[in-house]
């Protein structure tokens, strides 16, 4: 998978500002900040997009769950935060590697 660029900041051969790592996933700050407070939750398996995801992900999802909601307490989201998984084309998925966007920080706002 060394076309995929998440795989790469997972084998450590794309630098990228780690917050968080245990031996399923990996949380790091996005490169283009879509809000004050920005970071991903990725598994460290390859997984395409959410439309890959079966019950066999069930525990590795809610676990990736656990360490959002560790996180946000840990960074202080005390207001609140999104958390979105952008998935296919009709939806602008650039990165083909299962990632959840963790959005805080500022009142956000509403989004179709
Ligand atoms: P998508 O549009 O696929 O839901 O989101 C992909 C996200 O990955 C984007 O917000 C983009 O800024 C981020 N991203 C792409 N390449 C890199 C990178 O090399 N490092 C980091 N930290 N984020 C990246
Ligand atoms: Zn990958």
């Amino acid at each position: 998978m060394n076309d995929c660029i998440f795989c790469r900041i997972l084998a450590g051969e794309i630098p990228s500002k780690k917050l968080y790592e245990d031996e399923q996933c990996l949380a790091f700050y996005d490169i283009q900040p879509l809000a004050p407070q920005h970071f991903l939750v990725i598994p460290k398996a390859h997984i395409a997009s959410a439309a890959e995801l079966g019950e066999e992900q069930a525990a590795l999802v809610g676990h990736i769950f656990a360490v959002i909601a560790k996180l946000t307490k840990e960074l202080g989201f005390a207001d609140g935060f999104r958390v979105v998984t952008n998935c296919g084309e009709d939806a602008g998925q650039t990165v083909k590697h299962l990632h959840f966007h963790v959005l805080g920080g500022k009142t956000l706002g509403s989004f179709n």
